[in-house]
């Protein structure tokens, strides 16, 4: 054996090398006094040696150990079970850590005491007889260590799904107040001719706009978070998602000077319709956000392994080094100058969104010259496409306007005096019920031509919903009406399917999307 060659051909190293009766002293030193507990076994468990160290550790003197069986040192609450351990062991013997398959493990010391032991073994053989070396330590810190990192693990879950809860429920009762304050800020803008004060009215709509978009967002990710969103698969065809955000930003687009491009697709997918227009959505409004002259282009391109989506911009791009982190909650890049254009839960939203529905999101972005998201969807959720000429899309837009009657089913009084007081300032002749007795009643009064406004969720067994359908069946036709929700992805997944002569709207409602929908409802049941 060259120690030395072996020693100089590691590295250069040229000190002085052992010699033979050295190194014979060292492992002699090694094997008594090694920091762990030595021990060695025969074939029928009994303990044939035993290091100093095992004094230390054990309390035992290593002589006294010599042809005990090795259960003497497991603690005996544990002895039956280690007994069948041991026999299987010694049948199939091989080097690993002792343990792997039980979660604790216990040593016994010579005064009776126990404590968190880790165990390793090395078969080796003597003449063909089989042995065990066990090199044992007391793992007492490092298991109360894990411990208290198992109990932090468990605290900190705890704590957030605490927090999520917390969230999802402040977001959602907080809806109910900022709808009251909503409308209340569109009547006031009917009845006020000052321009001074329109203009602080305005200001005040600016303000509700950015917490309504704020709770929304809250609301989106806790709940998204807490794991309470299960996506539902439809059918969905991209080419009518895309008219359908086309019509959403249109006006933000020209506002903001932007070319809004969005090229025709006949792709059809099947996924959670709702959860894949909030994606497009949360990208799209970040590509028009984010953009400052130029354009922004949406497209859907086919490839070998699936669908791409594209959400592309000319604006002011996003530095190198911010893109990992761009999808973390409340991230934002601060590099926009003073104005802090959202709250930095958009892309956090579309990364949970995008997990869900099995999509992938790469963004690649350049400062100055722009941005590119893309939505990778797997050839797995693609519906072969059925030749079919493209959408029809109903043309009531330039219907004429009339005032249909409104009968308002709404449980939250702020809200329906507000909601009340907002219609009637259009000039709509409104009756209005807390309560679905109420509403029984009022919908006994229901003309041809009338519209009903409730909310979805009136009491715990009865949906505004329900209540519609119920009464379309026994008034014989399709009774127009207008659900509102403070939780519209959950009830449009829940609804499932589409109903006719009825729209759905979110609250706190878009005072202007309500309005549209009214005036709908009434040009499509007149014809
Ligand atoms: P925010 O509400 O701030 O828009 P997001 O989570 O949607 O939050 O986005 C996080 C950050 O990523 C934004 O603050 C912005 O700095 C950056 N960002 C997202 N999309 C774009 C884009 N298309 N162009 C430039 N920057 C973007």
């Amino acid at each position: 054996m060259s120690q030395r060659s072996s020693a100089t051909a590691a590295n250069d190293f040229s000190g002085p090398v052992f010699t033979m009766d050295e190194l014979r002293q060292i492992t002699e030193h090694l094997l008594h006094f090694s920091p762990d507990a030595l021990i060695v076994v025969d074939d029928s468990a009994r303990i044939r040696f035993a290091n100093d160290t095992v004094m230390t550790l054990l309390g035992y003197e290593p002589r006294a150990l010599i042809g005990q069986p090795v259960d003497a040192l497991i603690p005996d609450r544990l002895r039956l079970h280690h007994g069948q351990h041991t026999a299987d062991y010694l049948r199939a013997p091989v080097n690993r850590e002792m343990g792997a398959r039980i979660t604790e493990l216990f040593a016994r010391r010579a005064d009776g005491s126990e404590f968190a032991a880790g165990i390793r073994l090395a078969p080796f053989r003597i003449d063909g007889k089989l042995f065990v070396a066990a090199a044992i330590r007391d793992t007492t810190e490092r298991q109360l260590v894990n411990d208290e990192l198992v109990a932090a693990r468990k605290d900190a879950d705890r704590a957030n799904r605490a927090k999520s809860r917390f969230l999802a429920t402040a977001s959602h009762d907080l809806r109910q107040p900022m709808q009251t304050i909503r409308l209340l800020n569109a009547a006031l803008l009917k009845l006020v001719p000052q321009p001074e004060i329109r203009e602080l009215l305005a200001q005040q709509g600016q303000a509700i706009e950015s917490m309504t978009r704020l709770l929304n967002a809250l609301l989106d990710i806790s709940r998204l978070e807490s794991g309470g969103v299960e996506p539902v698969s439809v059918e969905v065809k991209v080419g009518e998602v895309f008219e359908e955000l086309r019509t959403e930003f249109e006006s933000l687009a020209h506002e903001r000077g932007l070319d809004l491009r969005m090229e025709t697709t006949n792709v059809t997918l099947s996924t959670d319709r709702t959860l894949f227009c909030q994606l497009l959505q949360n990208l799209l409004g970040n590509a028009i956000k984010y953009t400052d002259r130029g354009w922004v282009h949406l497209r859907c391109l086919e490839e070998a392994e699936g669908v791409a989506i594209s959400v592309e911009d000319s604006g002011i791009g996003i530095p190198e080094d911010k893109l990992e982190r761009i999808f973390d909650e409340y991230y934002q890049v601060d590099t926009h100058g003073a104005k802090r254009m959202g709250v930095g839960l958009g892309l956090a939203i579309v990364r949970e969104v995008a997990r869900l529905l099995g999509f992938s999101v790469k963004i690649l972005s350049k400062v100055g010259d722009g941005t590119r998201v893309v939505l990778r969807i797997p050839n797995q959720y693609r519906v072969a496409v059925t030749s079919q000429a493209s959408n029809v899309a109903a043309e009531v837009g330039n219907a004429p306007k009339r005032k249909a009657r409104l009968i308002l089913v709404e449980d939250n009084d702020g809200v329906r005096l507000a909601t009340e007081l907002f219609l009637k300032l259009e000039g709509h002749e409104t009756l209005s019920a807390p309560t679905l007795a109420e509403a029984e009643a009022l919908l006994e009064r229901l003309r041809p031509g009338d519209l009903v406004i409730a909310d979805y969720h009136l009491d715990d067994n009865n949906t505004g919903l329900d209540m519609l359908l119920r009464f379309r069946e026994r008034r014989g036709y399709d009774v127009p009406g207008i659900v509102l929700s403070g939780d519209l992805p959950a009830v449009l997944r829940a609804v499932k399917t589409t109903v006719p002569a009825c729209r759905f709207l979110s609250k706190p409602v878009d005072t202007t999307a309500l309005i549209e929908a009214i005036n709908e409802l009434s040009a499509e049941s007149r014809n």
